[in-house]
């Protein structure tokens, strides 16, 4: 899962769960405040419209005509500002008032709101469930039930129960609660949006250029710099990397100055070896033994092997230090492929190769530093006769294309396998394969050689089957 979302989805959730807890206790508290607004609004309302028309008589006798007409007058007068039903009892808690006329006489002193208003004068408020016992004609959900008691001549003549749906209640309050619940949902998608916008500045652009820094270290570019500023954690892991590939660009240098310093120190001693058998060979062969002869030939063979390496091992150097130089001229191609195809000559009889240079009429000159061009043919000539079995064919031929002139070697060789393929050109790659690992060789020749093609702005790659030959090209341009 990416970053982002593992650091955002918690606290959305988080986000999510705290407005749902808020959203349930705000509907509650608002319940709760609509409520008590209702009730201190109908205790004002009962109480203004008992003096207006209810006296002690009324209660005493309810059923007289005189208070029959005041209950109505008293009913309805409430009732004016709302659709709740009104209902009256006398102190006994016998009912002496109600639009249901079937309910009037009966004693219903039990309810805990109605006794609280008759013994105490004590006003309250319930809510009651819809399927409560008391009557009603509706199923419309809730009710609030409010008592409030009536006094007359100072003392408690009885008690009003005003009996509202609870959705009447709500009713006013419907529309801003609907609004507030919308602009709850926006205001937590653009939370969201901020929070996601805020964690892509703070976090995922910095980690992106760390990990373009990283990718490019790890591909040998210790001059790479992570440009992040923020002074926080990001800034101070930006500082460290920045260290760590100063640090690591200095190792490379010590590294390159020491195989360098090395390769060169190691050709002097190299060079006297391979001189004084030289000298002895000239002047003391006749009188060695043969096996002596033997083990100077040995002698030999070793010194070359360590002057290639030494030679390989400077070239590599040089061309980590970006000192590899080549200066490109125009040059005269297939006079350097006669040139090295002779000097390999040697090498192919021994194994009864054959090599064919397909050399058309006229091959453009192309841009190349002619040394280093040598070089390049060298090794991959070297290569083809190194890993071709005996009595086998190699072919050097020329293709132009855009602009460049492509030259191939073509082996009938031992081949490269797939899955070496991608590791040709690099440093000290060797085939695991056993007839490839008996030759002698370094590993750096292709490496070298890349160097040297790409420095003279050229391409080299190469195509390859197992057991069934090798053809490198390269392209340098038309000079
Ligand atoms: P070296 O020949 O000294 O080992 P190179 O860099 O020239 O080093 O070649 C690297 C590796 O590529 C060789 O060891 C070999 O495994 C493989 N290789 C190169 N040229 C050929 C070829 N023509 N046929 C088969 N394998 C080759």
């Amino acid at each position: 899962m990416k970053l982002i979302y593992k650091l955002l989805i918690p606290k959305v959730v988080f986000v999510v769960f705290l407005l749902v807890f808020v959203g349930f206790y705000a509907r509650q508290a608002l319940r709760n405040a609509l409520f008590q607004n209702e009730f201190y609004a109908m205790q004002e309302s009962v109480q203004r419209h008992a003096a207006a028309n209810l006296g002690p008589s009324d209660f005493a006798d309810p059923r007289s005509a005189g208070a029959e007409k005041h209950f109505a007058a008293f009913t309805e007068g409430i009732s004016d500002s709302t659709t709740a039903r009104v209902t009256i009892w006398d102190s006994e808690g016998r009912i002496i008032y109600s639009d249901l006329t079937s309910i009037i006489g009966l004693r219903s002193r039990g309810r805990p709101g109605l006794q609280g208003a008759l013994d105490s004068a004590e006003p309250s408020y319930h809510v009651q469930a819809k399927d409560d016992e008391y009557p009603r004609q509706t199923d419309v959900g809730e009710f609030l039930d409010i008592y409030i008691p009536v006094t007359a001549a100072g003392k408690i003549a009885g008690a009003v129960e005003v009996h509202s749906v609870i959705g009447a209640v709500l009713l006013p309050m419907q529309r801003q609660v609907r609004e507030l619940l919308y602009l709850l949902i926006v205001g937590t998608m653009l939370l969201i949006a901020v929070l996601f916008a805020v964690a892509q500045v703070v976090i995922v652009t910095p980690m992106r250029k760390v990990r373009g820094f990283v990718t490019a270290v790890e591909s040998g570019d210790f001059d790479a710099k992570l440009d992040i500023r923020s002074k926080d954690e990001m800034g101070e892991l930006s500082a460290s990397l920045n260290r760590m590939a100063a640090g690591l660009r200095r190792l490379q240098e010590l590294k390159n100055e020491f195989v360098f310093l090395a390769s060169h120190e190691l050709r002097a001693p190299v060079t006297v070896i391979k001189g004084y058998l030289a000298l002895i060979e000239e002047d003391e062969i006749a009188c060695l033994s043969k096996e002596t002869r033997a083990y100077l030939v040995n002698i030999e063979k070793a010194g070359d092997r360590l002057g290639r390496l030494v030679d390989d091992l400077l070239e590599v150097a040089r061309s980590e230090a970006g000192k590899l130089g080549v200066s490109v001229r125009p040059c005269d191609l297939s006079q350097v492929i006669l040139g090295i195809i002779d000097e390999q000559k040697v090498l192919a009889e021994k194994k009864r190769i054959s090599v064919a240079y397909d050399r058309p009429d006229s091959v453009p000159k192309v841009l190349a530093d002619e040394d280093r061009l040598k070089e390049v043919l060298a090794n991959l000539l070297s290569n083809a006769v190194k890993y071709s079995p005996e009595d086998t064919a190699i072919k050097v031929y020329h293709e132009l294309r855009d602009g460049t002139v492509v030259t191939s070697v073509r082996d009938a060789g031992f081949g490269i396998p797939a899955k070496e393929q991608g590791y040709v050109f690099e440093k000290f790659f060797r085939s695991g394969t056993r007839k490839v690992r008996d030759m002698p060789g370094t590993g750096l020749g292709l490496f070298i050689s890349k160097q040297l093609v790409e420095k003279m702005d050229g391409k080299i790659w190469f195509s390859s089957k197992e057991g069934g030959g090798t053809t490198f090209s390269f392209a340098l341009k038309k000079a």
